[in-house]
């Protein structure tokens, strides 16, 4: 048994279950030996590859999007950059070089990376150490005020944790974490509270079994956001996949070496995410004061943002399998049978007068 299970069950039977939020809070980065603290999820030899990791060309058609927004507020010198969750940089990476068509934006920005893992951090030094000005915070309400922003998070929401609820009967009650007979970890409800009055109207009536997922983490780090927005102005994208709720599903998953894997079994060596809540995401953007604009398809905004052009100035220096994997990442990220529809955009912004490219 590792660490990370030894410490949940330990909390089980002090304290009794635990809510999914908490279990995935301590497996994911909570805990000294948890998933994010202690490893480097990503690539082929991780446990899941995400879109910088496919293609430079995301990256490179984010910069782009951030270079245009910025001359789109007037080109402020400084501003900050911020990246959330920015994973081993490579993000971060490619969108910096490929803003170096305007070297001003580069001079003027201040680099601001949102990570709680110490082990990343690290990965993140590492690839940014060309650029002089990288700061690291913990969450984003310690980001600083005063300056304009300009903020990037793809697979950051995703990796927030969030509680479970499940209908029974005529009742909400929260799905928790506990040990079974044999001691092993298990899922369970707690029949003792009722949270029917938290669950959106649209979900009054569904049938049994069904799960309503709710992320504070998430919902918070939006709010913090729309109000940086609000208050400095500038312009955010969040890529994740998701749905337009409210929705009822149990979308809690676990990642090791690219396959699913049981959610409850050795805690902290797995990559869990839940599927994001958008509309919830918008909401608490918009009522801090930001513009939230109409969600769009993955695949439609790379394409628009010039993804199959730079693939073909890439092509045009490629070797034969260097051409395949590039035209192969193309259409990974933007095809509606792999990551194209399923990953959504969110683009929130402030003052109202600017308008990002691609939310005309
Ligand atoms: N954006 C990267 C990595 C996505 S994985 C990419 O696309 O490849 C999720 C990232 O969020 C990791 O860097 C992880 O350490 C970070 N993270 C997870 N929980 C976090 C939290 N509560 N606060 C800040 N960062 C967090």
């Amino acid at each position: 048994m590792n660490e990370v299970e030894r410490f949940i069950k330990e909390q089980i039977r002090q304290n009794g279950p635990i809510s999914v939020e908490q279990f995935v809070l301590i497996a994911a980065s909570a805990h000294p030996q948890s998933y994010y603290a202690q490893r480097n999820p990503f690539g082929g030899h991780g446990d899941f590859i995400t879109a910088p990791e496919i293609s430079q060309v995301f990256g490179e058609c984010l910069g782009l999007w951030c270079v245009d927004v910025w001359q789109r507020m007037g080109a402020p010198e400084p501003f900050r950059l911020v990246e959330c969750g920015p994973g081993n940089g490579t993000l971060m990476v490619d969108i910096l070089r490929a803003s170096r068509i305007r070297p001003l934006f580069s001079g003027a920005a201040k680099v601001h990376l949102v990570e709680t893992s110490p082990r990343l951090r690290e990965m993140q030094r590492a690839a940014l150490a060309g650029h002089a000005d990288v700061s690291w915070h913990e969450a984003v309400e310690a980001l600083p005020d005063g300056l304009p922003l300009i903020v990037v998070c793809n697979e950051f929401f995703d990796a927030l944790p969030a509680r479970q609820f499940i209908r029974l009967g005529e009742r909400w009650h929260e799905r928790v974490v506990g040990l079974d007979a044999n001691e092993r970890l298990c899922f369970s409800a707690n029949r003792d509270v009722d949270f029917s009055g938290l669950m959106p109207e649209g979900l009054r009536h569904v049938t049994e079994g069904c799960v309503h997922e709710i992320s504070a983490a998430a919902t918070r780090a939006a709010s913090v956001l729309g109000a940086k927005l609000r208050a400095n102005s500038g312009a955010l994208l969040a890529i994740d996949y998701g749905y337009e709720g409210p929705a009822v599903g149990d979308t809690l998953q676990a990642l090791r070496a690219h396959a699913p894997c049981s959610v409850l079994s050795a805690p902290g060596t797995a990559d869990l995410t839940f599927h994001v809540d958008f509309d919830a995401l918008a909401l608490a953007l918009r009522q801090a004061g930001a513009q939230v604009w109409p969600l769009r398809d993955q695949g439609d905004f790379l394409l628009e943002l010039g993804a199959a052009a730079r693939t073909e100035v890439l092509l045009g220096k490629a070797t034969a399998p260097q051409a395949e994997a590039l035209r192969r990442a193309l259409t990974r990220l933007t095809s509606p049978e792999a990551m194209g529809t399923l990953f959504k955009v969110l683009c929130a912004s402030f003052p109202p007068a600017l308008v990002p490219a691609g939310f005309t």
